[in-house]
């Protein structure tokens, strides 16, 4: 499956904040931990597999819970810690980002739920 611009970006962005987030927690030096690599690896597939695509939301402002609970939370908990610090880094994904953030949020017509 071939990712659109909006996609690939958000991946970028997922993967410049678990970078941040995993070497002020778990010290990693290159690259990620374990567990961070297999979270990753989880958001990139949701990111796949996300009924918005080029329409997506930023996933705080999304109906679609398409994370597992435990995931999600480990997830949000990421974003709420790196979001703030990947300005410097990486000012023009968090611009994107910030600009996704006005962006109106779609409504899925239909509900399918993204099996793991
Ligand atoms: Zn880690």
């Amino acid at each position: 499956m071939s990712s659109g611009r909006r996609i690939t970006r958000e991946k970028k962005t997922i993967a410049a904040m678990m970078a941040i987030y995993c070497s002020d927690h778990h010290g990693a030096r290159s690259g990620l931990c374990d567990g961070c690599a297999s979270l990753l690896d989880h958001a990139e597939r949701r990111l796949d597999t996300c009924p918005f695509q080029e329409e997506k939301p930023v996933c705080k402002a999304c109906e679609v819970h398409c994370y597992a609970p435990t995931r999600r939370e480990r997830v949000r908990e990421v974003m709420r810690y790196a979001g703030p610090r990947m300005l410097w880094p990486h000012p023009i994904l968090s611009l994107g980002h910030i600009l996704d953030k006005w962006r109106p949020v779609p409504k899925l017509k239909t509900r399918k739920r993204a099996v793991d």
